[in-house]
């Protein structure tokens, strides 16, 4: 790790010059639906080295794009690597055409589709969990009930939150897992998310770029840090906007104000 820096100290710095700069996301360029400071400068100077790395599990390339260019931030889908898309995908290349039951958003449902898997909660042979918003009782009690019965669950992403705008914490997919895995002692059958090495790999070998050609910028040393070192490639920890620098990775805990 390098430090905990502004996305400026990195424009400014010598990393920006690396022939693949790789991005978390959340925390890092946008806060929920806020960019935040630099990111559109991050995008516009470096959108031919740029490949954002985000345990997103909510989203396709297409649809995060989509929403990326509306925030003034260009950048195509091949450009996405997505823990959500990237299971999914890896999911039909293990199980090609299983029937599936998915507990994730409509966009991951639909590319579920395309890629030849059949959605099915009855008599299912596998279950995926992504950071699905509809999530609710009844599907838990369902994901319990078919990890009790064997159905090995794959988990995009084991992340608890991500900061939403003004830094509270959001559910991630990982809040969800921890709900089943409080009920059922069960394992992940698979999955990708950082911080394992999978998204960071991915995103190398579509930049064409050895690990010592690259650079990771994130906010969060334990997930973002941890994959990047595991690949051998160089990491900024990204200080998020208004977080002291020695609190930029842990848990903020406060009074509440109502
Ligand atoms: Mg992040």
């Amino acid at each position: 790790m390098l430090g905990g820096i502004d996305l400026r100290d990195f424009l400014e710095g010598p990393w920006a010059g690396r022939r693949a700069i790789l991005a978390d996301l959340d925390g890092c360029l946008l806060a929920g639906g806020t960019v935040l400071p630099q990111a559109a400068e991050l995008v516009a100077r470096h959108a031919r080295q740029l490949w954002i790395v985000s345990n997103n599990s909510g989203d396709t390339g297409a649809t995060l794009a989509a929403r990326l260019a509306g925030l003034g931030l260009p950048l195509g889908p091949e450009r996405l690597v997505l823990a959500g898309e990237q299971c999914l995908l890896r999911l039909a290349k293990a199980h090609p055409g299983a029937r599936v039951a998915l507990f994730a958003a409509p966009p991951l449902r639909a590319l579920a589709r395309r890629i030849g898997l059949r959605p099915d909660r009855d008599c299912p042979e596998v279950a995926l969990l992504a950071r699905d918003p509809g999530f609710d009782f009844a599907d838990l009690a369902l994901l319990m009930a078919l990890a009790h019965r064997g159905v090995p669950v794959w988990l995009t992403n084991a992340d608890p939150s991500h900061p939403g705008p003004d830094g509270t914490p959001l559910p991630e997919t990982g809040a969800l897992w921890a709900a089943l895995a409080a009920a059922v002692p069960v394992a992940p059958a698979g999955g990708l998310g950082k911080p394992a090495p999978d998204l960071v790999e991915t995103a190398l070998r579509l930049a064409g770029a050895h690990p010592a050609e690259a650079v990771f910028l994130g906010d969060t040393d334990a997930t973002d840090g941890a994959a990047a070192r595991a690949v051998g490639v160089d990491f900024v920890l990204i200080r998020r906007p208004g977080t002291p620098a020695a609190a930029a990775d842990g848990p903020r805990v406060g009074a509440a104000r109502c």
